[in-house]
């Protein structure tokens, strides 16, 4: 039984040849022996690479991780500073508010619009004297020599820095660095201040003739000093990017009785256009203005006789 063997012969006209059966067995044993080797090496060098790749994944996760955690501190940390700021000037919009309460100044709402005298407006009887005299003392003509736009206008629009909507006081000049910037009417400094000032940055304000206010904001360097008289066109300061600011420009306001009003309005204003104002700015009483004014200017012999 042991020698059994099975062995096939072929023969053909050169010869025989003989084939061993269990000798192809062994063989073929053999290869698939050499196969499976192989295959288990494979296999266990692939599994060390993917852990090595798998190893990298979790570190760079990690790092991500870390990142992730540090800028969501810094976006803590801004949203706390920009809740911080909201408040400042909510209790600064309220001392305000207070202080008109206080010494009874009506805010825009309760403003008396004379619409119906405005009609009685005799705009052709003004006299050219009459007319120098509101170009002089009402702030008119724009701050600035040039600007490149009109970055912001007045009215509610979507706070650029705090995402809210809120009321823009005034008018946004967007231009250079240390341009001048002019009193658009004669008056007297009320404030002119380095600093924060509630977000208006280095900050002139104006006060006027007649309830009228201006706003000079985001200032680089101021040249007028608090107290003093200026004139129309004289330079008060150089426009720059302090304050609550995303850019260089200047911010210019125009207040009457404390309220803002549409500054563009009177940017847009100069002799040649001498009627625009009253079309356009309707909270202003200009009839009763004009009347004032009139008879400030009656020559001093009509004065005399009475
Ligand atoms: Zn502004």
């Amino acid at each position: 039984m042991k020698n059994k063997r099975l062995v096939f012969m072929i023969t053909d006209h050169k010869g025989s040849f003989y084939f061993n059966v269990s000798m192809l067995v062994r063989q073929i044993s053999l290869y698939i022996l050499l196969a499976i080797f192989a295959l288990i090496v494979f296999i266990v060098v692939s599994i060390g690479v993917v852990r090595t790749e798998i190893e990298d994944i979790n570190n760079k996760k990690n790092i991500l991780n870390q990142e992730f955690r540090k800028t969501m501190k810094i976006n803590t940390t801004l949203t706390n500073e920009i809740t911080q700021r909201m408040e400042e000037i909510n209790i600064a919009g309220d001392r305000v508010d207070d202080l008109e309460d206080i010494i009874g100044v009506s805010k825009s709402e309760d403003v008396i619009i004379e619409s119906s005298l405005l009609s009685r407006i005799d705009i052709a009887n003004i006299t050219g004297a009459q007319r120098a005299f509101i170009m002089k003392f009402i702030p008119n003509g724009f701050p600035l020599d040039k600007y490149l736009r009109i970055s912001a206008g007045f009215g509610t629009r979507m706070h650029p820095i705090l995402h809210i909507l809120h009321k823009h006081t005034g008018v946004d000049f967007s231009t250079s660095l240390n341009t001048p910037v002019y009193a658009t009417a004669d008056g007297v400094v009320e404030f002119a201040g380095m600093g924060w000032n509630g977000g208006y940055g280095n900050l002139v304000k104006i006060m006027h003739s007649f309830g009228f206010k201006t706003y000079y904001a985001h200032l680089n360097s101021i040249v007028a000093r608090n107290g003093q008289f200026v004139k129309k066109g004289q330079i008060i300061a150089y426009s720059g990017n302090t304050g609550v600011s995303t850019g260089p420009h200047l911010h210019y306001e125009v207040r009457f009785l404390n309220n803002p009003i549409n500054a563009l309005n009177f940017a847009k204003w100069n002799m040649k256009n001498f009627d625009f104002i009253f079309d356009n700015e309707r909270i202003v009483a200009w009839q009763s203005l004009l009347a004032l004014i009139n008879n400030l200017m009656l020559p001093s012999k009509v004065v005399q006789q009475q």
